[in-house]
């Protein structure tokens, strides 16, 4: 089921933008289509796998031809918040690039304001909370990145969020422009970066390098610096490692990656979310690839048997990483728990082994670390790995233990974590055997770090 209210982090104004408006905004600007029926406009400007990029980037160009207007913006960004709304998104953050849009004359600071317009029109109708991300093109100059960046800050305070690199990877690294990502940053805006989508791992750190942005578009190509044996990843490389532990959010998007070559029954997502990834699903480009932001959380619940329980995990952390002022956010995770409200039914604590046995001996477990948190800290299985590998690192002596929630329900509180908006299942009070399912062994791998042991995997989600 994916029937909860969905938080997009990556998508794209020009990429999302009806075909029939394209069609309609051609014809009043005199400008030439390949087709003149919607139907086969739509046909032509879906992208499909055998489709060279540059020839997919000529969709792009037709829809920034037509959007060169005060109204023709304001417009597509009021019908992206109706399309999004409609799709069941609450919080979106569109994105798109001001500078490709002042051919017509306006200036980036009237083309913001176009699309602000129409976002704050579209929200009193829709209640959808909409912000807008910057694009800088990567393969410009970093004068031409000064200039998007300087007007995103110029912005900032009103829908204007964040700065994203977008564009060719190929070539381009983001380090070329680090000195106006860092300056976006000291500006309080939020950065994400386009990495690891069309090209290599390298990129990937290029982007860690540049500004060590708190969320990265796509980046599924990390798993091209991961060990995977038997459908599983049982090894990070140095990136692979740098990226997990820093928290980084990868905004994916398996329809789009698809567009350029990994079919969705075949893509990662659920690999890395299983070794410790934050993540969240995206539609990317909506009108480009026929897809919306339900049918990707659709698409992986039928290609990869992602879970329900997983998707309101997920989309809680795409809310955890918007780029909204610490109130608005808080209160944007709360409608994500309270809109999927999914029991989750097992939890998993680490204990050292030897306590472990001496609380079975007597029945019930208290921690020692009870006694200054007033808890005990429990987990969902996608929260096990990051208190693991910022805590533990290296330990050779724990264990997991499979607790039923259920019946620890009376004292079970989620709320958020210590410096997170994210919530965490903790336990008032003491942990009975009884409530003990399984205890599996947890080792480190080779490197020190924690990977799930498929036991664990297996006993948490049966
Ligand atoms: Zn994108």
């Amino acid at each position: 089921m994916t029937r909860g209210p969905i938080v997009v982090l990556h998508d794209h104004l020009d990429g999302g933008v009806r075909p029939a408006t394209v069609l309609e905004l051609a014809h009043r600007y005199g400008i030439s289509t390949p087709a003149d029926d919607v139907d086969e406009l739509a046909e032509w400007m879906t992208i499909t796998p055998d489709l060279p990029v540059a020839e997919a980037f000529g969709r792009f160009d037709l829809v920034g031809k037509v959007l060169q207007t005060p109204e023709a913006l304001r417009r597509v960004a009021i019908e992206a918040v109706e399309d999004l709304a409609a799709d069941g998104v609450i919080h979106a953050e569109i994105r798109f690039a001001p500078l490709l849009h002042t051919r017509g004359g306006l200036a980036a600071s009237e083309v913001i304001a176009a699309v602000e317009a129409g976002l704050e029109a579209a929200e009193a109708t829709t209640g959808l909370s909409a912000m807008l991300i910057v694009c800088a093109m990567r393969d410009q100059p970093l004068p031409v990145t000064d200039r998007a960046v300087d007007a995103a800050i110029a912005a900032a305070g009103g829908r204007v969020v964040g700065v994203d690199l977008a564009g060719l990877e190929m070539h381009h690294p983001a380090t070329d422009h680090a000195p106006a990502l860092e300056r976006a940053q000291h500006a309080g805006l939020g950065v994400t970066i386009h990495a690891g989508e069309m090209d290599g791992v390298h990129q990937i750190q290029a982007a860690l390098d540049a500004c060590n942005p708190p969320r990265i578009g796509h980046g599924w190509r990390v798993i091209d610096d991961c060990t995977v044996d038997d459908g599983r990843i049982v090894a990070l490389g140095s990136v692979a490692t740098a990226m997990r532990d820093a928290g980084t959010l990868l905004e994916i998007c398996p329809t789009s990656n698809e567009s350029l070559g990994c079919p969705v029954v075949d893509h990662p997502v659920r690999m890395l979310a299983d070794a410790g990834f934050r993540l969240c699903l995206n539609p990317d480009d909506r009108s480009i690839t026929t897809t919306s932001a339900r049918r990707e959380l659709r698409r992986v619940t039928e290609s990869l048997g992602v879970t329900t329980i997983e998707h309101a995990a997920w989309v809680e952390r795409a809310a955890v990483g918007a780029f909204l002022p610490g109130p608005d956010r808080a209160e944007l995770v709360g409608r994500v728990r309270d809109g999927w409200d999914v029991a989750v039914p097992r939890l998993v604590h680490l204990a050292t082994r030897e306590r472990w046995e001496a609380a079975r001996a007597s029945g019930a477990y208290l921690p020692a670390e009870f006694a200054s948190d007033g808890f005990i800290h429990c987990s969902a299985l996608h929260q096990v790995l990051t208190p693991a590998n910022r805590f533990y690192r290296g330990r050779t002596d724990l264990v997991a233990l499979v607790i039923d929630a259920h019946l620890v329900a009376d004292a079970l509180v989620w709320e958020p974590g210590t410096g997170t908006d994210e919530y965490f299942p903790h336990l008032y009070g003491a942990l009975g055997s009884d409530a003990v399912l399984d205890v599996v062994d947890f080792p480190p791998g080779a490197d020190g770090g924690f990977l799930l042991p498929p036991d664990l995997v297996r006993l948490v989600r049966r």
